[in-house]
């Protein structure tokens, strides 16, 4: 039987394997839903898929009867392409767009995993709000994880538009399972999200309070703008540092905290608390106790360890991750000024000055 409404990719297809002078003589047709019948070779469909060898490989009743493989069921151009690329293991992105998903299919049940990954990519990058619902119930009849995943994450992408598409309705009435596991998706998206935005958030606290460290030994050391050591004299141009943002902020916690009334007795100041923080926290994490100008480090130091204030667990953990923010904020700084850095800090001052226990008297405010 001729059939003669075939397109012209499947008769390329029927030339190019039947002129194909290298090849012997076909001697197989594979027979499509539409009717078509596509001249083939057995030992090249054994080889490109097992499964495809399992049906050649079959006892025939009628050893002398024509063999011919049915493939029903998609378009009879798609099992053109597929045939095509069971010779050629070639599939162009014509045929991708097209066919994508009746490829899928294909190779999925005949198991041609080259084609499969292909068809994989090809269809996930061809998601629509109208398709996506469709591809994710052929990924998960497939077996493709990848495609699943990425269908899950456009349909959470664009639910809006999704949630309008008759794909949508159709499987809620018939499939209630999966439209839980997509909700389900969703809602741990943005769970997810959440998580990380408070993670992010979490993660700049400490960062903030790395550069506050920083900026108070700065501050201790050498000066700052307005605020530095008593005893070292102001640089003549004054000028801001580059956290100076950090740095004044700090500098008016300093300043208020050697005026404050209510520092001493009232305790209920929440600068003052802020400040006496910082000054704690820069003890915890302090190396040089001995030869460190930040008031009362070592007073911290003595008195976290008479009364074993250390064992804060919060507070532990507190100053673990300001350390790690520090070290991760240290690596995003140029080698040559971090070294720079290095000696101006250590450089500068030995003598101690541990013995002032009046904070006021360590600052010099203009
Ligand atoms: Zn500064
Ligand atoms: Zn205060
Ligand atoms: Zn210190």
């Amino acid at each position: 039987m001729e059939h003669n409404n075939y397109s012209s990719a499947s008769s390329a297809v029927i030339s190019a394997v039947s002129s194909a002078s290298h090849l012997p003589e076909p001697d197989v047709h594979i027979l499509t839903s539409g009717g078509l019948r596509i001249p083939a070779h057995t030992g090249i469909l054994a080889m490109a898929s097992p499964v495809l060898e399992n049906i050649i490989e079959r006892p025939r009743k009628h050893r002398s009867s024509e063999r011919v493989i049915p493939i029903l069921g998609v378009p009879c151009d798609a099992v053109s392409a597929f045939v095509e690329y069971l010779y050629s293991s070639r599939c162009d992105e014509e045929q991708l767009a097209k066919y994508g998903i009746h490829l899928l299919a294909l190779s999925h049940v005949y198991s041609v995993p080259p084609l499969k990954q292909r068809c994989s990519r090809g269809v996930s990058q061809r998601l629509t709000a109208e398709n996506a619902v469709d591809v994710l119930q052929l990924a998960r009849l497939c077996d493709a994880p990848d495609l699943y995943l990425k269908c899950m994450k456009y349909i959470a992408a664009h639910f809006k538009s999704v949630e309008q598409t008759e794909g949508w309705s159709f499987m809620q009435d018939h499939d209630p399972w999966l439209e839980l596991q997509i909700l389900q998706f969703i809602d741990e998206a943005e769970t997810r999200k959440k998580r990380i935005r408070r993670h992010r958030e979490a993660q700049s606290l400490y960062l903030q309070l790395s550069e506050a460290m920083e900026c108070l030994q700065h501050i201790c050391t050498e000066g700052c703008t307005t605020v530095g050591p008593y005893d070292v004299k102001p640089a003549k141009k004054p000028g801001p540092c580059n956290k100076y943002a950090t740095c004044h902020g700090v500098q008016l916690l300093i300043k208020h905290f050697a005026l404050c009334k209510r520092r001493v007795n009232g305790g209920g100041c929440s600068r003052c608390k802020r400040m006496w923080q910082l000054l704690r926290l820069h003890s915890s994490i302090c190396d040089h106790p001995d030869s460190c100008r930040v008031p009362l480090c070592r007073q911290f130091k003595v008195k976290a360890h008479r009364q074993k204030m250390d064992d804060d667990a919060k507070w532990k953990v507190l100053v673990k991750k300001v350390l790690a923010a520090k070290a991760v904020s240290s690596l995003a700084i140029p080698k040559r000024k971090r070294e720079d850095e290095e000696r101006e800090t250590m450089g500068t001052h030995h003598h101690h000055h541990h013995h002032h226990h009046q904070v006021l008297r360590t600052f010099r405010l203009r």
